[in-house]
C-alpha cells in the first residue's frame, strides 16, 4: 500500500484579460473550483492507477472540505485519516491565468493544512505503508514525523523548495525534485545542464537514490552507487502540464510499492506522468494502470 502525508487545496481558478498590477483591480470570468493540492493530487494519481491508497492530512469544515473527499474517494483514495478541522478553512490556491499568454499568478493559502502535526501521522497507514510519500507543503515537523514513523520506503517531493534537515535526507530513501528544486537544493546557480551535470548534482545533496524529473525530457534517475539513466517520455501531446510531477510521483510510488525496481518504477512514472499532460487541470487526464502499460516506452 502507499500512504500520502501532505496537502490537500481547492484551486480556484479564473481567466482574466490581463494579470492585475499591484493595486489594480481586473474583472475576471468562469471560475472553476477544482481538486487540488500537492499531497492530494498524488495521492489521486496514485489511486487511480489501483493498489491501496491512504491519504493522510487535514481539511476544513467548510464545503471545500467536502468536495475534495469526494474526489478522492472517486480516484480510489482512502480518506479515513484526512481529518475535518474544526474553525479552518480548507487551504485554497488562487489562480489568475491570462487569456493568451497562458500565465498565471499562485496565491496559496494553507489553512487547514498547516495544523497537520505530528500527533497525526503516527497512524497505522503510514506505518504499514510500503511506501510514504511526502511533499513540503505541510509543516516541517509534520513532514520528519512522517519519515521517523515510515517504516517502508520514503519518497519526497521537495517542494515547494526549503532547506533540508540533515536528519530528514538520512531517512528519505527516494528524492524526486524537478530540475528547479534540485539546483535550489544544492545550493547552485540556474543554468542549462547536461544529465551528466544534474547527475553531479544530485549526488552531492547524498540523498540515496535522486529522481529528477525534466520536464519533457523525461526523468533522469540518479542511484546511490552505478550510473544514471536519463529515461525520455512516451511521444503525447500535452495542453497542460500542471500537476505532472505529482502524477510522476504516485506513479513511481505504485511501481515501487508493488515491487518494481527503480529503472521500472521510473519508466512508469514517466509515463503516467506524460499521459497526464493530455487533458486540462491537474488531475484532468490521470491514466489508469492498463493505459500506462498500453504507453510505455520499448
Ligand atoms: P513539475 O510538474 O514538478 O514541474 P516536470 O515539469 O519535470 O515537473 O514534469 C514531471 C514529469 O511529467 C516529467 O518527468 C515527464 O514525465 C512529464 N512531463 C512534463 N511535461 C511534459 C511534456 N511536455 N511532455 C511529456 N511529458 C511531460
Amino acid at each position: 500500500t502507499v500512504a500520502v502525508v501532505g496537502s490537500l487545496n481547492e484551486d480556484v481558478l479564473v481567466r482574466v484579460g490581463r494579470l492585475p498590477g499591484r493595486g489594480e483591480t481586473v474583472v475576471g470570468r468562469d471560475t472553476v473550483l477544482a481538486p487540488g493540492g500537492k499531497g492530494a493530487n498524488q495521492a489521486a494519481a496514485a489511486g487511480r492507477l489501483g493498489g491501496g491508497v491512504a491519504m493522510v492530512g487535514r481539511v476544513g469544515d467548510d464545503p471545500a472540505a467536502g468536495r475534495q473527499l469526494a474526489a478522492l474517494t472517486a480516484a480510489g483514495v482512502d480518506v479515513s485519516a484526512v481529518h475535518r478541522t474544526p474553525g479552518a478553512l480548507t487551504g485554497t490556491a488562487t489562480i489568475p491565468v491570462e487569456d493568451g499568454s497562458g500565465e498565471n499568478l499562485i496565491v496559496v493559502v494553507p489553512g487547514a493544512n498547516a495544523e497537520l502535526g505530528p500527533g497525526d501521522v503516527d497512524v497505522a497507514a503510514v506505518r504499514d505503508a510500503r511506501v510514504v510519500l511526502l511533499q513540503l507543503e505541510v509543516p516541517l515537523e509534520t513532514v520528519q514525523a512522517a519519515a521517523g514513523t515510515a517504516r517502508g520506503t520514503v519518497v519526497l517531493t521537495p517542494a515547494p523548495p526549503q532547506p533540508l534537515p540533515a536528519g530528514l535526507l538520512a531517512r528519505v530513501d527516494v528524492l524526486v525534485p524537478n530540475e528547479h528544486e534540485l539546483v535550489q537544493l544544492a545550493g547552485a546557480r540556474p543554468a542549462e545542464r547536461t544529465p551528466a551535470e544534474l547527475a553531479a548534482l544530485a549526488r552531492d545533496l547524498a540523498a540515496g537514490t535522486v529522481v529528477v524529473t525534466l520536464g519533457a525530457r523525461g526523468a533522469l534517475l540518479v542511484p546511490d552507487g552505478g550510473p544514471a539513466l536519463l529515461q525520455p517520455p512516451p511521444p503525447v501531446t500535452a495542453v497542460d502540464t500542471t500537476g505532472a510531477g505529482d502524477a510522476f510521483c504516485g506513479a513511481l510510488a505504485v511501481a515501487l510499492a508493488a515491487g518494481t525496481a527503480p529503472a521500472g518504477a521510473v519508466a512508469a512514472a514517466v509515463t503516467a506522468a506524460a499521459l497526464s499532460t493530455t487533458g486540462a487541470g491537474a488531475r484532468g487526464a490521470l491514466p489508469d494502470a492498463a493505459a500506462v502499460q498500453a504507453a510505455l516506452p520499448g
